[in-house]
């Protein structure tokens, strides 16, 4: 059965960067509905775990850095066919390989500081809004 969620992440540099705003006005315009959403800093141990699909690539480490350098915004998201859907709206990992008018082509900087995360799965996602937040926290 398919999902009607997914969990995103707008990671320390979009924060940083000050796109907070711009980015949850293209996320709301493609018609998604915001179901919980918090401001937050990941711990090195929260980033691990979060990432530990990635714990043996050469760019683990770098990664749980970057995204514990300072606050993002995570947010459970719903829409029909939400994780396909939202991939498509934040673009490929690498911005230099991202469709026009994506969310990663607007606002990243490169394959590492790429602004925002989306879900790969319907059993992430559900995984994911778990990790992030509990049921009285989402509407
Ligand atoms: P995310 O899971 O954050 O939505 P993604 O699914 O597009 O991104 P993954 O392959 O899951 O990409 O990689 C997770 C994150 O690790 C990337 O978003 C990026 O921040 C970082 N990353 C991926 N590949 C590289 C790389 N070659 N060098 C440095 N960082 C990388
Ligand atoms: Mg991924």
């Amino acid at each position: 059965m398919a999902s009607n969620i997914t969990l995103t992440m707008i990671k320390p540099d979009g924060v940083a960067d000050g796109f907070t705003g711009k980015i949850l006005d293209h996320i709301i315009a493609a018609g998604f509905k915001i179901q919980a959403m918090k401001l937050t800093r990941l711990s090195t141990e929260k980033a691990q775990e979060f990432y530990a699909v990635h714990k043996e690539r050469p760019f683990y480490g770098e990664l749980v850095a970057f995204m514990t350098e300072g606050p993002i915004v995570a947010a459970v998201l719903e829409k029909e066919n939400a994780v396909e859907d939202f991939r498509k709206l934040i673009g490929a990992t690498n911005p230099a390989n991202a469709a026009e008018g994506t969310i990663r082509k607007l606002y990243a900087t490169n394959i590492e500081r790429n602004a925002i995360h989306g879900s790969d799965s319907d059993e992430n996602a559900a995984i994911e809004a778990a990790f992030h937040f509990s049921g009285l926290e989402r509407f």
